[in-house]
């Protein structure tokens, strides 16, 4: 029978609540369990795909195109677990159900309330579309205490009292801080956040207290006997050197033999970190050092732009390499010898995907400086929108060429095609609402032999995860071509572009899917390793 373990979160955010429920997922995983993950996002919106980046953290996009929530991404990664639209549940789309229904007559002759019409939707969104897994971990988002997330605790409390305590699991995340002028660990803080949950009718299972340092036994013991648990339940999670640690140390500090006990789990399957060991030894012995730049605007925040912080990890660690990522504002390059003169010292440009006009002049001086001084470049979605306004603007009376993004154009060589055609199956562009209304999720390219991203891929058909609204408008294609650009992946139906690269430069490819999307520590993808190969062929160049 399916075993649900909800993690909830206490004391302040940014514990790391999306770290520890992938870390779970991966133990779990590893000891031959079949695993799921879910978030349920109590705010309001439908999806984070219309929220803004910079204070929401990056949209993580789904093979089945829904927009995520950022922790979808760290499951994945994680976990090599593919996640489905199914696996994102926000109260927009709880109250959405739930209105829905209502019109439709379902609840004929009741008053529709939140008990037990709101929460009977959430448990229904928990137990929906589930093959046979034997772990479902379910991530509440936000601290325990926030009004939104109300509904959702007492939805869980239901279940609890639904299926037993052997088929449910609550781990609670707090935080154990260290004063130093008193010389202390601090439990009060959790002490008063599993009081918060018991006052919700929650008792957690399992504590994981996040702390600075390791904290002593003592301390431990006054958790155990103030918050209701045996000493054994009360677990600590010590700050990483990077995120990937951790399942190492869950494992270690006893996570897994916890949640077996807490199941009446004899027959422990043998669990094999091996994965996990090799990586981390990996990681701590990197030999070689390069400097990349992403050139963005929402540069405030690498939350940002999260997966693809962590694919140029992942790669520089196959490359045996350590990626220093520089952040620069776009609208600080201006297109002149001094403002350009910070990309020099750069062994490789990025630039991201990223939506308006603002910055994107920034950008495009960036993307030029690549070309002119042939320093490998990647633009991502918009920034291969953008590598190809830069390059078609060099040809006599294409100048003023731009994308309709920005506004009526007369030469618009990035605009909406209105349709794609997926599953042989022609989808129409949403026009009216912006919401989840972009091509989204993953689409079919076939790419070129004989060019660059084919000896990066090794095979003619690829599928990579979307997420925009514009494209490369194929009544330019022409022009594009003559500007010195290779069309090297397009659309089976040969009207979309899908690669490009050039014909003048080393390394130079703009690709209009995600491939940050799909890279885990485990499978670095193709395109940030060979990235990363050529940033180190570049830098030693340079310094020779
Ligand atoms: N703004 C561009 C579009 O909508 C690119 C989006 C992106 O980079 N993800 O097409």
């Amino acid at each position: 029978m399916t075993k649900f373990i909800f993690i909830t979160g206490g004391v302040v955010s940014s514990l790391g609540k999306g770290i520890i429920s992938s870390s779970l997922a991966s133990l779990l995983k590893l000891s031959k369990y079949k695993v799921r993950i879910r978030k349920l996002d109590p705010y309001l919106n439908i999806d984070p795909g219309t929220m803004n980046p910079s204070q929401h953290g990056e949209v993580f996009v789904t093979n089945d195109g829904a927009e995520t929530d950022m922790d979808l991404g760290h499951y994945e990664r994680f976990t090599g677990i593919i996640s489905k639209k199914s696996d994102n549940i926000t109260t927009g789309k709880v109250y959405s159900e739930v209105l829905r229904k209502e019109r439709k007559g379902d609840y004929l002759g009741s008053t529709v309330q939140v008990i037990p019409h709101v929460t009977n939707e959430i448990k229904n969104f928990i137990k929906r579309d589930l093959n046979k897994e034997d772990f479902v971990i379910c991530e509440i988002g936000g601290t325990v205490g926030d009004i939104e997330s109300l509904p959702f605790l007492e939805a869980l409390r239901q279940l609890r009292n639904d299926l037993g305590k052997s088929q449910t699991l609550f781990i609670h995340l707090t935080l154990v801080p260290f004063i130093s002028s008193a010389n202390e660990f601090k439990t009060k803080p959790t002490q008063h956040s599993v009081k918060e949950l018991l006052g919700l009718g929650i008792q957690p299972d399992i504590l994981l207290c996040r702390t600075e340092k390791q904290f002593s036994r003592d301390s431990k013991k006054k958790i155990a006997l103030f918050c209701n648990l045996s000493f054994d339940s009360v677990i600590m999670v010590e700050n990483a050197k990077t995120i990937y640690e951790i399942p190492l140390k869950l494992n270690k500090e006893g996570l897994v033999n916890q949640v077996f006990s807490h199941f009446s789990i004899k027959n422990k399957r043998t669990l094999d970190l091996n994965l996990w060991k090799n990586f981390i030894s990996k990681f701590s012995n990197l030999k070689k050092e390069v400097n990349v730049a992403i050139v963005g605007k929402y540069t405030n925040l690498s939350e940002s732009y999260k997966s693809l912080n962590e694919a140029l990890f992942h790669s520089g660690i196959y490359n045996n390499t350590k990626v220093k990522i520089s952040w620069i504002d776009s609208r600080t390059l201006v297109d002149d010898y001094k403002s350009l003169k910070i990309l020099e010292k750069y062994d490789g440009i990025l630039v991201p995907g990223g939506f308006g006009k603002d910055g994107s002049e920034g950008k495009i001086n960036s993307i030029k400086f690549a070309k002119n001084s042939k320093t490998p470049f990647l633009g991502i979605c918009f920034g291969m929108q953008l590598a190809i306004i830069e390059s078609v603007r060099n040809i006599k009376g294409f100048e003023k060429s731009s994308s309709t993004e920005f506004g009526i154009t007369k030469l618009p060589v990035i605009s909406m095609m209105h349709e794609w055609v997926k599953n042989k199956k022609i989808l129409k562009q949403d026009l009216e609402n912006l919401g989840g209304s972009m091509r989204l999720g993953a689409y079919e390219s076939i790419l070129k032999k004989g060019t660059l991203i084919y000896s990066i891929y090794k095979k003619t058909k690829i599928f990579e995860r979307h997420r925009h609204r514009y494209e490369v408008n194929y009544n330019y294609q022409k022009v594009i071509k003559k500007s010195g650009i290779i069309l090297s992946g397009i659309s089976p139906n040969g009207k979309l572009v899908e690669v490009m690269e050039r014909n003048d430069h080393p390394w130079f490819i703009g690709v209009q899917f995600h491939p940050e999307l799909k890279s885990t520590p485990f499978k670095p993808h193709p395109i940030f390793n060979s990235f990363i190969a050529a940033l180190i062929k570049f830098n030693i160049e340079k310094n020779k």
